[in-house]
């Protein structure tokens, strides 16, 4: 089964690491990707090596 990091959006299947909250369920293909997320609470919006980071600013591009 393959997860999708909640962070970088990365695809992985074995390592990952999983974080449970009482809300939801997060998939993190790493501890660094955990680590942001959840320690951090960095915006992965505006982590440069996150696809989400890729994506939302090739929108914005005029
Ligand atoms: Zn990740």
């Amino acid at each position: 089964m393959a997860y999708k990091c909640d962070f970088c959006g990365k695809e992985f299947t074995a390592s990952g690491h999983l974080h449970v909250t009482n809300k939801k369920k997060l998939y993190f293909c790493s501890s660094k990707c955990l680590k942001n997320s959840v320690v951090l609470e960095r915006d992965n919006k505006k982590v440069k090596w996150t696809e989400e980071f890729r994506r939302f600013n090739s929108l914005n591009k005029k």
